[in-house]
Protein backbone atom coordinates (compact mmCIF):
# COMPACT_ATOMS: atom_id res chain seq x y z
CA UNK A 1 0.00 0.00 0.00
CA UNK A 2 1.17 3.45 -0.86
CA UNK A 3 1.30 6.08 1.59
CA UNK A 4 -1.70 7.97 1.54
CA UNK A 5 -3.90 10.14 3.74
CA UNK A 6 -6.83 9.16 6.29
CA UNK A 7 -10.27 10.24 5.32
CA UNK A 8 -11.33 12.24 7.81
CA UNK A 9 -13.94 9.79 9.10
CA UNK A 10 -11.49 7.56 9.65
CA UNK A 11 -9.12 10.01 11.36
CA UNK A 12 -12.62 10.95 13.78
CA UNK A 13 -13.08 6.99 14.31
CA UNK A 14 -9.78 6.56 15.71
CA UNK A 15 -9.45 9.60 17.88
CA UNK A 16 -13.09 8.78 18.97
CA UNK A 17 -11.97 6.01 20.03
CA UNK A 18 -9.48 6.82 22.26
CA UNK A 19 -11.42 9.48 24.34
CA UNK A 20 -14.57 6.92 24.46
CA UNK A 21 -13.22 3.59 24.76
CA UNK A 22 -16.53 2.83 26.60
CA UNK A 23 -19.60 3.98 27.89
CA UNK A 24 -18.60 4.96 31.78
CA UNK A 25 -15.57 7.03 29.58
CA UNK A 26 -18.72 8.90 27.69
CA UNK A 27 -20.70 9.27 30.84
CA UNK A 28 -17.30 10.74 32.08
CA UNK A 29 -17.01 13.47 29.80
CA UNK A 30 -20.27 14.23 29.79
CA UNK A 31 -20.45 14.37 33.67
CA UNK A 32 -17.37 16.84 33.75
CA UNK A 33 -18.80 18.86 30.64
CA UNK A 34 -22.20 19.61 32.89
CA UNK A 35 -19.68 20.80 36.04
CA UNK A 36 -17.75 22.94 33.46
CA UNK A 37 -21.26 24.64 32.66
CA UNK A 38 -22.28 25.29 36.85
CA UNK A 39 -24.65 22.68 37.30
CA UNK A 40 -26.02 22.28 40.42
CA UNK A 41 -27.79 18.98 39.78
CA UNK A 42 -26.77 16.23 36.96
CA UNK A 43 -29.07 12.64 36.30
CA UNK A 44 -27.50 10.42 34.61
CA UNK A 45 -29.45 7.37 33.09
CA UNK A 46 -28.41 4.39 30.92
CA UNK A 47 -29.63 1.38 29.83
CA UNK A 48 -28.42 -1.75 28.01
CA UNK A 49 -24.81 -0.97 29.63
CA UNK A 50 -24.69 2.20 28.56
CA UNK A 51 -24.42 1.34 25.10
CA UNK A 52 -28.24 0.95 23.76
CA UNK A 53 -28.13 4.49 25.39
CA UNK A 54 -26.78 6.90 27.82
CA UNK A 55 -28.25 10.31 29.14
CA UNK A 56 -26.87 13.10 31.77
CA UNK A 57 -28.84 16.06 31.80
CA UNK A 58 -27.98 18.75 33.49
CA UNK A 59 -29.25 22.49 35.23
CA UNK A 60 -26.08 24.19 34.20
CA UNK A 61 -25.71 27.08 31.89
CA UNK A 62 -26.32 25.77 28.55
CA UNK A 63 -25.45 26.15 24.92
CA UNK A 64 -26.18 28.99 22.52
CA UNK A 65 -28.58 28.08 19.36
CA UNK A 66 -25.33 29.50 17.20
CA UNK A 67 -22.92 27.34 18.84
CA UNK A 68 -25.08 24.27 18.70
CA UNK A 69 -23.02 23.17 15.58
CA UNK A 70 -19.71 23.99 16.57
CA UNK A 71 -19.87 22.55 19.96
CA UNK A 72 -19.62 18.64 17.97
CA UNK A 73 -16.74 20.07 15.92
CA UNK A 74 -13.56 18.35 16.62
CA UNK A 75 -10.87 20.84 18.98
CA UNK A 76 -14.03 23.09 19.49
CA UNK A 77 -13.64 24.11 22.73
CA UNK A 78 -15.09 27.39 25.13
CA UNK A 79 -12.80 27.10 27.51
CA UNK A 80 -9.16 27.56 26.17
CA UNK A 81 -7.80 29.68 23.35
CA UNK A 82 -3.93 28.67 23.36
CA UNK A 83 -1.86 25.79 25.05
CA UNK A 84 -0.98 28.76 27.45
CA UNK A 85 -4.10 28.72 29.33
CA UNK A 86 -3.14 24.97 30.45
CA UNK A 87 -1.34 26.65 33.19
CA UNK A 88 -4.48 28.26 34.39
CA UNK A 89 -6.57 25.54 33.61
CA UNK A 90 -10.03 25.63 36.08
CA UNK A 91 -12.40 24.00 33.84
CA UNK A 92 -12.16 19.93 33.23
CA UNK A 93 -12.25 20.03 29.77
CA UNK A 94 -10.00 21.97 27.15
CA UNK A 95 -9.35 19.53 24.15
CA UNK A 96 -13.14 20.02 22.50
CA UNK A 97 -13.00 16.04 21.57
CA UNK A 98 -15.59 14.81 23.87
CA UNK A 99 -18.71 15.74 21.95
CA UNK A 100 -17.35 15.29 18.71
CA UNK A 101 -15.97 11.72 19.79
CA UNK A 102 -19.48 10.90 20.61
CA UNK A 103 -20.97 12.43 17.61
CA UNK A 104 -19.01 9.96 15.33
CA UNK A 105 -19.78 7.17 18.01
CA UNK A 106 -23.43 7.05 18.33
CA UNK A 107 -26.39 8.45 17.60
CA UNK A 108 -26.27 11.61 19.56
CA UNK A 109 -29.19 14.35 20.12
CA UNK A 110 -28.26 17.44 22.32
CA UNK A 111 -31.07 19.53 23.90
CA UNK A 112 -29.87 22.74 25.25
CA UNK A 113 -31.06 26.45 26.39
CA UNK A 114 -29.53 29.44 27.79
CA UNK A 115 -30.61 31.76 30.02
CA UNK A 116 -33.04 34.25 28.34
CA UNK A 117 -32.94 32.18 25.24
CA UNK A 118 -37.08 32.22 24.00
CA UNK A 119 -36.66 28.69 22.70
CA UNK A 120 -34.21 26.02 23.04
CA UNK A 121 -32.14 24.22 20.16
CA UNK A 122 -31.36 20.42 19.54
CA UNK A 123 -28.97 19.18 17.48
CA UNK A 124 -28.90 15.64 15.83
CA UNK A 125 -26.04 14.06 14.53
CA UNK A 126 -25.89 10.12 13.96
CA UNK A 127 -22.37 8.32 13.77
CA UNK A 128 -20.89 11.72 12.25
CA UNK A 129 -23.44 11.86 9.58
CA UNK A 130 -25.69 15.43 8.08
CA UNK A 131 -26.40 17.27 11.47
CA UNK A 132 -29.82 18.74 11.95
CA UNK A 133 -30.68 21.49 14.07
CA UNK A 134 -33.84 22.82 15.05
CA UNK A 135 -35.73 24.62 18.22
CA UNK A 136 -37.66 23.02 20.76
CA UNK A 137 -39.12 23.91 23.78
CA UNK A 138 -36.46 23.27 26.42
CA UNK A 139 -36.75 23.69 30.32
CA UNK A 140 -33.85 24.62 31.31
CA UNK A 141 -30.04 22.88 31.17
CA UNK A 142 -28.83 20.69 28.73
CA UNK A 143 -29.12 16.96 28.28
CA UNK A 144 -27.18 14.75 25.94
CA UNK A 145 -28.39 11.58 24.71
CA UNK A 146 -26.07 8.83 22.87
CA UNK A 147 -27.62 5.93 21.59
CA UNK A 148 -26.44 3.00 19.80
CA UNK A 149 -22.83 3.42 21.48
CA UNK A 150 -20.29 1.85 18.76
CA UNK A 151 -22.64 0.40 16.32
CA UNK A 152 -20.30 1.74 13.30
CA UNK A 153 -17.21 0.00 15.22
CA UNK A 154 -18.46 -3.73 15.77
CA UNK A 155 -14.78 -4.33 16.86
CA UNK A 156 -14.87 -1.83 19.83
CA UNK A 157 -18.11 -3.15 20.65
CA UNK A 158 -17.21 -6.63 20.67
CA UNK A 159 -14.74 -5.60 23.19
CA UNK A 160 -17.08 -4.49 25.46
CA UNK A 161 -17.83 -6.37 28.55
CA UNK A 162 -21.43 -7.81 29.79
CA UNK A 163 -23.68 -4.87 29.74
CA UNK A 164 -24.08 -5.61 33.59
CA UNK A 165 -20.17 -4.76 33.87
CA UNK A 166 -20.54 -1.74 31.93
CA UNK A 167 -23.04 -0.46 34.24
CA UNK A 168 -20.79 -1.05 37.32
CA UNK A 169 -17.93 0.97 35.29
CA UNK A 170 -20.78 3.81 34.98
CA UNK A 171 -22.14 3.56 38.69
CA UNK A 172 -18.72 3.60 40.31
CA UNK A 173 -17.89 6.90 38.06
CA UNK A 174 -20.61 8.49 38.99
CA UNK A 175 -20.70 7.38 42.71
CA UNK A 176 -17.18 9.12 42.41
CA UNK A 177 -18.15 12.21 41.18
CA UNK A 178 -21.41 12.19 43.47
CA UNK A 179 -18.48 11.81 46.31
CA UNK A 180 -15.78 14.67 45.45
CA UNK A 181 -19.06 16.98 44.43
CA UNK A 182 -20.96 16.84 47.54
CA UNK A 183 -22.23 20.41 46.24
CA UNK A 184 -23.57 19.22 43.20
CA UNK A 185 -26.95 16.83 43.28
CA UNK A 186 -26.44 13.64 41.55
CA UNK A 187 -28.67 10.72 40.25
CA UNK A 188 -28.06 7.84 38.77
CA UNK A 189 -30.57 5.69 36.79
CA UNK A 190 -29.93 1.89 35.62
CA UNK A 191 -32.36 0.62 33.43
CA UNK A 192 -34.96 2.63 34.97
CA UNK A 193 -33.93 1.87 38.15
CA UNK A 194 -32.74 4.47 40.69
CA UNK A 195 -29.11 3.50 41.84
CA UNK A 196 -27.85 5.83 43.74
CA UNK A 197 -28.87 9.86 44.51
CA UNK A 198 -27.26 12.69 46.39
CA UNK A 199 -29.02 15.50 47.64
CA UNK A 200 -26.24 18.20 46.87
CA UNK A 201 -26.41 20.61 50.10
CA UNK A 202 -22.56 20.18 50.29
CA UNK A 203 -22.18 18.03 52.70
CA UNK A 204 -19.21 15.22 52.26
CA UNK A 205 -19.84 12.98 54.70
CA UNK A 206 -23.79 12.83 54.17
CA UNK A 207 -22.97 12.17 49.97
CA UNK A 208 -20.38 9.82 51.00
CA UNK A 209 -22.87 8.02 52.91
CA UNK A 210 -25.69 8.47 50.10
CA UNK A 211 -23.10 6.75 48.22
CA UNK A 212 -21.87 4.29 50.27
CA UNK A 213 -24.57 3.18 52.22
CA UNK A 214 -25.79 4.29 56.13
CA UNK A 215 -24.07 0.77 57.61
CA UNK A 216 -20.72 2.49 56.98
CA UNK A 217 -21.84 5.96 58.31
CA UNK A 218 -20.03 5.48 61.68
CA UNK A 219 -17.06 4.28 59.87
CA UNK A 220 -15.97 7.61 57.94
CA UNK A 221 -13.92 10.14 58.80
CA UNK A 222 -13.05 13.60 57.13
CA UNK A 223 -9.23 14.50 56.03
CA UNK A 224 -7.28 17.41 57.55
CA UNK A 225 -5.66 19.79 55.84
CA UNK A 226 -2.07 19.24 57.44
CA UNK A 227 -1.59 22.70 58.31
CA UNK A 228 2.10 23.10 57.18
CA UNK A 229 1.70 22.38 53.33
CA UNK A 230 2.82 24.79 50.74
CA UNK A 231 0.98 27.53 49.44
CA UNK A 232 -1.46 26.25 46.75
CA UNK A 233 -1.81 22.92 47.98
CA UNK A 234 -4.66 21.26 49.13
CA UNK A 235 -6.69 17.80 50.04
CA UNK A 236 -9.41 16.76 51.34
CA UNK A 237 -11.85 13.98 51.46
CA UNK A 238 -13.39 11.70 53.26
CA UNK A 239 -11.77 7.96 54.11
CA UNK A 240 -12.71 4.84 56.18
CA UNK A 241 -11.66 3.80 59.58
CA UNK A 242 -9.79 0.14 59.88
CA UNK A 243 -12.75 -1.14 61.24
CA UNK A 244 -14.95 -1.45 57.49
CA UNK A 245 -12.54 -3.03 54.95
CA UNK A 246 -13.59 -4.30 51.69
CA UNK A 247 -12.48 -6.82 49.25
CA UNK A 248 -11.85 -4.90 46.50
CA UNK A 249 -10.25 -1.53 45.86
CA UNK A 250 -13.25 -0.37 43.79
CA UNK A 251 -14.08 2.30 46.17
CA UNK A 252 -11.40 4.18 46.32
CA UNK A 253 -11.47 7.77 44.71
CA UNK A 254 -8.79 10.23 43.81
CA UNK A 255 -9.46 13.31 42.41
CA UNK A 256 -6.56 16.27 41.36
CA UNK A 257 -8.34 19.32 39.88
CA UNK A 258 -11.57 17.94 40.73
CA UNK A 259 -10.59 15.17 37.93
CA UNK A 260 -11.02 11.28 38.68
CA UNK A 261 -7.77 10.58 37.92
CA UNK A 262 -5.90 6.69 38.31
CA UNK A 263 -2.57 6.43 40.36
CA UNK A 264 -1.48 3.86 41.67
CA UNK A 265 1.18 5.53 43.34
CA UNK A 266 -1.39 7.43 45.35
CA UNK A 267 -3.29 4.50 45.57
CA UNK A 268 -0.46 2.96 47.66
CA UNK A 269 0.02 6.40 49.61
CA UNK A 270 -3.66 5.89 50.58
CA UNK A 271 -2.96 2.25 51.50
CA UNK A 272 -0.03 1.98 53.22
CA UNK A 273 -1.86 4.74 56.07
CA UNK A 274 -3.35 1.47 56.79
CA UNK A 275 -0.76 -0.48 57.29
CA UNK A 276 -1.01 -2.78 60.07
CA UNK A 277 -4.72 -1.76 60.62
CA UNK A 278 -6.16 -3.92 58.40
CA UNK A 279 -5.61 -7.58 57.07
CA UNK A 280 -3.78 -8.58 54.09
CA UNK A 281 -5.83 -8.79 51.22
CA UNK A 282 -8.79 -6.20 52.61
CA UNK A 283 -9.03 -2.23 51.06
CA UNK A 284 -10.36 0.89 52.44
CA UNK A 285 -12.49 2.83 50.74
CA UNK A 286 -12.22 6.51 50.39
CA UNK A 287 -12.75 9.56 48.35
CA UNK A 288 -9.42 11.84 48.24
CA UNK A 289 -8.84 15.09 46.79
CA UNK A 290 -5.84 16.93 45.56
CA UNK A 291 -5.24 20.24 44.76
CA UNK A 292 -2.09 21.69 43.58
CA UNK A 293 -1.17 25.08 41.50
CA UNK A 294 -2.08 24.29 38.12
CA UNK A 295 1.00 24.50 37.09
CA UNK A 296 2.21 21.74 39.18
CA UNK A 297 0.48 19.43 37.43
CA UNK A 298 0.25 18.07 33.73
CA UNK A 299 -3.35 17.23 33.26
CA UNK A 300 -2.29 16.59 28.65
CA UNK A 301 -0.49 13.17 29.35
CA UNK A 302 -3.32 10.75 28.81
CA UNK A 303 -6.14 10.71 25.75
CA UNK A 304 -8.93 9.96 28.30
CA UNK A 305 -7.14 12.55 31.10
CA UNK A 306 -6.70 9.41 33.37
CA UNK A 307 -3.27 9.80 34.43
CA UNK A 308 -1.51 13.21 35.28
CA UNK A 309 1.82 14.32 36.10
CA UNK A 310 2.92 16.11 39.42
CA UNK A 311 5.60 17.97 39.51
CA UNK A 312 6.06 17.22 43.17
CA UNK A 313 5.00 14.03 43.16
CA UNK A 314 6.45 13.19 46.61
CA UNK A 315 5.11 15.61 48.32
CA UNK A 316 1.84 14.79 47.10
CA UNK A 317 2.63 11.11 47.87
CA UNK A 318 3.22 12.13 51.58
CA UNK A 319 0.16 14.07 51.83
CA UNK A 320 -1.70 11.22 50.83
CA UNK A 321 -0.36 8.86 53.45
CA UNK A 322 -0.26 11.56 56.42
CA UNK A 323 -3.31 13.08 55.57
CA UNK A 324 -5.26 10.13 55.55
CA UNK A 325 -3.09 8.13 58.61
CA UNK A 326 -3.68 11.46 60.81
CA UNK A 327 -7.35 10.98 60.07
CA UNK A 328 -7.97 7.36 60.98
CA UNK A 329 -5.53 7.38 64.28
CA UNK A 330 -6.80 10.52 65.80
CA UNK A 331 -10.36 8.44 65.28
CA UNK A 332 -8.72 5.40 67.08
CA UNK A 333 -9.87 4.59 70.30
CA UNK A 334 -7.57 5.89 73.46
CA UNK A 335 -3.95 4.38 73.68
CA UNK A 336 -4.72 1.41 76.37
CA UNK A 337 -7.32 -0.33 74.13
CA UNK A 338 -4.76 -1.60 70.89
CA UNK A 339 -5.50 0.34 68.13
CA UNK A 340 -4.50 -2.83 66.04
CA UNK A 341 -8.55 -4.25 65.53
CA UNK A 342 -8.71 -6.05 62.58
CA UNK A 343 -5.73 -7.44 61.69
CA UNK A 344 -3.35 -9.25 64.03
CA UNK A 345 0.37 -9.92 63.41
CA UNK A 346 1.24 -11.61 60.19
CA UNK A 347 2.71 -15.38 60.76
CA UNK A 348 6.42 -13.77 59.78
CA UNK A 349 6.13 -10.94 62.40
CA UNK A 350 5.24 -13.53 65.44
CA UNK A 351 7.73 -16.25 64.34
CA UNK A 352 10.03 -12.85 64.39
CA UNK A 353 9.04 -12.01 68.07
CA UNK A 354 9.01 -15.27 69.45
CA UNK A 355 12.74 -16.28 68.29
CA UNK A 356 13.85 -12.54 68.76
CA UNK A 357 16.99 -14.46 70.91
CA UNK A 358 18.04 -16.14 67.54
CA UNK A 359 16.73 -14.35 64.34
CA UNK A 360 19.28 -15.84 62.46
CA UNK A 361 18.28 -19.15 63.38
CA UNK A 362 15.31 -20.03 61.35
CA UNK A 363 15.62 -23.84 61.93
CA UNK A 364 14.26 -22.62 65.76
CA UNK A 365 11.46 -20.86 64.44
CA UNK A 366 8.06 -22.10 65.87
CA UNK A 367 6.38 -24.61 63.63
CA UNK A 368 2.73 -23.59 62.28
CA UNK A 369 0.71 -26.14 63.85
CA UNK A 370 -0.37 -28.68 61.05
CA UNK A 371 0.46 -26.12 58.26
CA UNK A 372 1.20 -28.12 54.76
CA UNK A 373 4.83 -26.97 54.71
CA UNK A 374 5.75 -28.21 58.24
CA UNK A 375 3.75 -31.33 59.09
CA UNK A 376 3.60 -31.88 63.09
CA UNK A 377 6.29 -34.54 63.70
CA UNK A 378 7.42 -35.78 67.10
CA UNK A 379 10.90 -36.41 67.50
CA UNK A 380 10.18 -39.93 69.93
CA UNK A 381 8.13 -41.04 66.64
CA UNK A 382 5.03 -41.34 68.31
CA UNK A 383 1.40 -41.02 66.64
CA UNK A 384 1.28 -36.65 66.86
CA UNK A 385 -0.87 -35.39 69.31
CA UNK A 386 -1.52 -32.77 66.76
CA UNK A 387 -2.19 -34.01 63.34
CA UNK A 388 -4.25 -32.19 60.45
CA UNK A 389 -7.68 -32.82 61.75
CA UNK A 390 -7.67 -33.23 65.83
CA UNK A 391 -5.92 -30.98 68.72
CA UNK A 392 -4.98 -31.95 72.60
CA UNK A 393 -6.67 -30.60 75.78
CA UNK A 394 -4.81 -27.59 75.82
CA UNK A 395 -4.36 -25.29 79.36
CA UNK A 396 -5.30 -22.13 79.26
CA UNK A 397 -2.67 -19.29 80.50
CA UNK A 398 -3.45 -16.34 79.38
CA UNK A 399 -3.80 -13.76 76.54
CA UNK A 400 -0.58 -11.73 74.77
CA UNK A 401 -1.46 -8.17 73.46
CA UNK A 402 -5.40 -8.91 73.52
CA UNK A 403 -5.22 -10.91 70.16
CA UNK A 404 -3.27 -14.33 71.27
CA UNK A 405 -4.55 -16.90 73.76
CA UNK A 406 -1.37 -18.69 75.46
CA UNK A 407 -2.23 -22.40 76.34
CA UNK A 408 0.13 -25.48 77.39
CA UNK A 409 -0.14 -28.94 75.78
CA UNK A 410 1.29 -32.20 76.55
CA UNK A 411 4.18 -31.11 73.38
CA UNK A 412 4.47 -27.13 74.43
CA UNK A 413 3.71 -23.56 74.21
CA UNK A 414 0.59 -22.99 72.06
CA UNK A 415 -0.35 -19.77 70.59
CA UNK A 416 -4.03 -19.05 69.23
CA UNK A 417 -5.15 -16.13 67.24
CA UNK A 418 -8.25 -15.51 68.91
CA UNK A 419 -10.20 -13.87 66.29
CA UNK A 420 -9.16 -16.98 63.35
CA UNK A 421 -10.39 -19.94 66.19
CA UNK A 422 -13.53 -18.21 66.77
CA UNK A 423 -13.92 -17.61 62.82
CA UNK A 424 -13.29 -21.46 62.61
CA UNK A 425 -15.67 -22.22 65.40
CA UNK A 426 -18.37 -20.11 64.26
CA UNK A 427 -18.00 -21.46 60.45
CA UNK A 428 -18.23 -24.92 61.58
CA UNK A 429 -21.45 -24.64 63.50
CA UNK A 430 -23.08 -22.19 60.81
CA UNK A 431 -22.15 -24.75 58.20
CA UNK A 432 -24.95 -27.69 58.86
CA UNK A 433 -28.15 -25.22 59.55
CA UNK A 434 -26.64 -23.19 56.19
CA UNK A 435 -26.34 -26.72 54.32
CA UNK A 436 -29.93 -27.92 55.36
CA UNK A 437 -31.67 -24.93 55.46
CA UNK A 438 -32.86 -24.71 58.63
CA UNK A 439 -30.88 -21.96 60.23
CA UNK A 440 -33.22 -20.48 62.93
CA UNK A 441 -34.19 -16.88 62.74
CA UNK A 442 -33.52 -14.03 65.20
CA UNK A 443 -36.06 -11.50 64.00
CA UNK A 444 -35.52 -7.78 64.51
CA UNK A 445 -37.20 -5.35 66.93
CA UNK A 446 -37.31 -2.98 64.33
CA UNK A 447 -36.47 -3.82 60.57
CA UNK A 448 -33.02 -2.72 59.39
CA UNK A 449 -32.91 -0.76 56.29
CA UNK A 450 -29.90 -1.01 54.22
CA UNK A 451 -28.92 0.62 51.16
CA UNK A 452 -26.71 -1.12 48.99
CA UNK A 453 -24.42 -0.14 46.01
CA UNK A 454 -25.00 -0.92 42.73
CA UNK A 455 -22.29 -3.42 42.63
CA UNK A 456 -23.70 -5.08 45.85
CA UNK A 457 -27.15 -4.80 44.52
CA UNK A 458 -26.29 -6.81 41.63
CA UNK A 459 -24.24 -9.71 44.18
CA UNK A 460 -27.19 -9.02 46.66
CA UNK A 461 -29.86 -10.34 43.48
CA UNK A 462 -27.61 -13.23 42.74
CA UNK A 463 -27.63 -14.80 45.77
CA UNK A 464 -30.84 -13.20 47.52
CA UNK A 465 -31.84 -17.42 47.60
CA UNK A 466 -29.24 -18.42 49.53
CA UNK A 467 -29.42 -15.35 52.13
CA UNK A 468 -32.89 -16.33 52.41
CA UNK A 469 -32.24 -20.12 53.25
CA UNK A 470 -29.44 -19.80 55.62
CA UNK A 471 -32.08 -17.61 57.93
CA UNK A 472 -31.96 -13.82 56.61
CA UNK A 473 -35.90 -12.39 56.05
CA UNK A 474 -35.25 -9.48 53.48
CA UNK A 475 -38.02 -7.36 51.99
CA UNK A 476 -36.82 -5.18 49.18
CA UNK A 477 -37.73 -1.77 49.40
CA UNK A 478 -37.44 0.23 46.40
CA UNK A 479 -33.82 0.97 44.26
CA UNK A 480 -30.77 -0.40 46.01
CA UNK A 481 -32.34 -0.41 49.20
CA UNK A 482 -33.20 -3.89 51.57
CA UNK A 483 -35.36 -4.26 54.66
CA UNK A 484 -33.34 -6.70 56.96
CA UNK A 485 -36.54 -8.08 59.18
CA UNK A 486 -34.53 -11.05 60.21
CA UNK A 487 -31.08 -12.67 60.82
CA UNK A 488 -29.67 -15.82 61.25
CA UNK A 489 -30.11 -16.50 64.83
CA UNK A 490 -26.69 -18.40 65.33
CA UNK A 491 -24.93 -15.32 64.16
CA UNK A 492 -26.17 -13.74 67.30
CA UNK A 493 -24.84 -10.57 65.30
CA UNK A 494 -24.45 -6.98 66.71
CA UNK A 495 -24.29 -4.89 63.99
CA UNK A 496 -26.41 -6.92 61.60
CA UNK A 497 -26.63 -4.33 59.24
CA UNK A 498 -23.07 -4.23 58.49
CA UNK A 499 -22.60 -7.68 58.65
CA UNK A 500 -24.66 -8.16 55.74
CA UNK A 501 -23.13 -5.73 53.85
CA UNK A 502 -19.71 -7.06 54.72
CA UNK A 503 -21.22 -10.71 53.48
CA UNK A 504 -22.56 -9.23 50.26
CA UNK A 505 -19.44 -7.36 49.43
CA UNK A 506 -17.50 -10.33 49.69
CA UNK A 507 -19.64 -12.68 47.49
CA UNK A 508 -19.21 -9.73 44.73
CA UNK A 509 -15.50 -10.20 45.09
CA UNK A 510 -16.22 -13.96 44.41
CA UNK A 511 -16.33 -15.77 47.90
CA UNK A 512 -13.81 -17.51 49.40
CA UNK A 513 -15.58 -20.57 49.61
CA UNK A 514 -16.39 -23.73 46.78
CA UNK A 515 -20.32 -23.09 47.16
CA UNK A 516 -21.87 -19.89 47.44
CA UNK A 517 -23.29 -21.20 50.73
CA UNK A 518 -19.80 -21.80 52.36
CA UNK A 519 -18.73 -18.38 50.64
CA UNK A 520 -21.60 -16.76 52.98
CA UNK A 521 -20.50 -18.83 55.88
CA UNK A 522 -17.33 -18.24 55.94
CA UNK A 523 -18.21 -14.22 55.64
CA UNK A 524 -20.51 -14.40 58.55
CA UNK A 525 -17.84 -16.19 60.63
CA UNK A 526 -15.14 -13.74 59.87
CA UNK A 527 -17.77 -10.62 60.39
CA UNK A 528 -18.90 -12.02 63.81
CA UNK A 529 -16.37 -13.32 65.56
CA UNK A 530 -14.47 -11.48 68.00
CA UNK A 531 -11.61 -9.10 66.64
CA UNK A 532 -7.96 -8.78 67.90
CA UNK A 533 -7.84 -6.45 70.19
CA UNK A 534 -10.54 -7.62 72.60
CA UNK A 535 -9.63 -8.89 75.80
CA UNK A 536 -11.11 -11.54 77.40
CA UNK A 537 -11.80 -13.32 80.24
CA UNK A 538 -9.91 -17.17 81.42
CA UNK A 539 -13.61 -18.34 81.33
CA UNK A 540 -13.95 -17.08 78.20
CA UNK A 541 -10.47 -17.82 77.06
CA UNK A 542 -11.65 -21.58 78.10
CA UNK A 543 -14.10 -21.50 76.32
CA UNK A 544 -13.21 -20.99 73.06
CA UNK A 545 -10.14 -23.22 73.74
CA UNK A 546 -12.51 -26.40 74.27
CA UNK A 547 -15.17 -25.41 71.48
CA UNK A 548 -11.84 -25.31 69.22
CA UNK A 549 -10.82 -28.79 70.16
CA UNK A 550 -13.86 -30.07 69.16
CA UNK A 551 -13.97 -28.55 65.49
CA UNK A 552 -12.71 -30.58 62.87
CA UNK A 553 -10.76 -28.61 60.95
CA UNK A 554 -9.20 -26.69 64.23
CA UNK A 555 -6.26 -25.64 62.43
CA UNK A 556 -7.18 -22.62 60.17
CA UNK A 557 -9.93 -20.25 59.89
CA UNK A 558 -12.37 -20.62 56.60
CA UNK A 559 -10.26 -17.83 54.96
CA UNK A 560 -6.78 -20.21 55.36
CA UNK A 561 -5.18 -18.74 57.75
CA UNK A 562 -3.42 -20.65 60.17
CA UNK A 563 -5.56 -20.63 64.17
CA UNK A 564 -2.56 -21.46 65.91
CA UNK A 565 1.40 -21.60 66.50
CA UNK A 566 2.79 -24.63 68.53
CA UNK A 567 6.62 -24.65 70.17
CA UNK A 568 7.51 -27.58 71.40
CA UNK A 569 9.04 -27.92 74.60
CA UNK A 570 12.46 -29.30 73.06
CA UNK A 571 12.57 -25.96 71.07
CA UNK A 572 11.82 -23.85 73.84
CA UNK A 573 14.85 -25.90 75.70
CA UNK A 574 17.09 -25.36 72.53
CA UNK A 575 16.07 -21.49 72.71
CA UNK A 576 17.79 -21.20 76.22
CA UNK A 577 20.90 -23.00 75.36
CA UNK A 578 19.63 -26.24 77.36
CA UNK A 579 20.77 -28.28 74.32
P1 LIG B 1 -14.42 20.53 26.08
O1 LIG B 1 -15.18 20.14 27.28
O2 LIG B 1 -13.03 20.00 26.08
O3 LIG B 1 -14.48 21.99 25.80
P2 LIG B 1 -16.45 19.07 24.65
O4 LIG B 1 -16.45 18.43 23.31
O5 LIG B 1 -16.69 18.23 25.82
O6 LIG B 1 -15.07 19.83 24.80
O7 LIG B 1 -17.51 20.23 24.64
C1 LIG B 1 -17.42 21.23 23.64
C2 LIG B 1 -18.06 22.53 24.11
O8 LIG B 1 -19.47 22.35 24.22
C3 LIG B 1 -17.61 22.96 25.47
O9 LIG B 1 -16.43 23.73 25.42
C4 LIG B 1 -18.81 23.76 25.98
O10 LIG B 1 -18.74 25.09 25.52
C5 LIG B 1 -19.98 23.10 25.30
N1 LIG B 1 -20.70 22.18 26.19
C6 LIG B 1 -20.59 20.84 26.19
N2 LIG B 1 -21.39 20.29 27.12
C7 LIG B 1 -22.03 21.32 27.73
C8 LIG B 1 -23.00 21.40 28.80
N3 LIG B 1 -23.47 20.30 29.42
N4 LIG B 1 -23.43 22.64 29.14
C9 LIG B 1 -22.97 23.73 28.53
N5 LIG B 1 -22.05 23.71 27.54
C10 LIG B 1 -21.59 22.53 27.14
MG1 LIG C 1 -15.68 18.23 27.73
Amino acid sequence: MNIHRLTQDTVGKIAAGEVIERPAAAVKELVENAIDAGARRIDVAISGGGVDALEVRDNGKGIAFADLALAIEPHATSKITSIEDLKALTTLGFRGEALASLATVSDLRIRSIVAGAESGGQLRVAFGDAQQTSHIGWGGGTAVTARDLFANLPARRKFLRQPQTEANYVARMVGGYALAYPFIAFSLDIDGRRVLSTDGNGDAIGAAVSIWGSEVAGELVPLQQPEDLAEGFAISGVVSTPDLDRATRQQQFLFAQGRLITSRQLATAFEQAYHTLLMVGRHPIGCIQIDVPADRIDVNVHPTKAEVRFADDRLVFSMVQRSTREAIIGRAAPPSIPTIVSSPLDDWTIQRRLSLAHPEQPSVLPERVGSPESPPSREDGSTPLVGGKSLPVLRVLGQIASMFIVAEGPDGMYLIDQHAAHERILFESLMPGFETRSSDKQMMLQPLQVTLSAREWETYVTCRDELMSVGFEIDEFGGSTVLIRAVPAVLKIREPGKVFQMMVDEMAGGGRGTTRLESLAISAACHTSIRAGQALSLLEMRELVTQLEQCSSPLACGHGRPTMLRMTADELERQFSRR
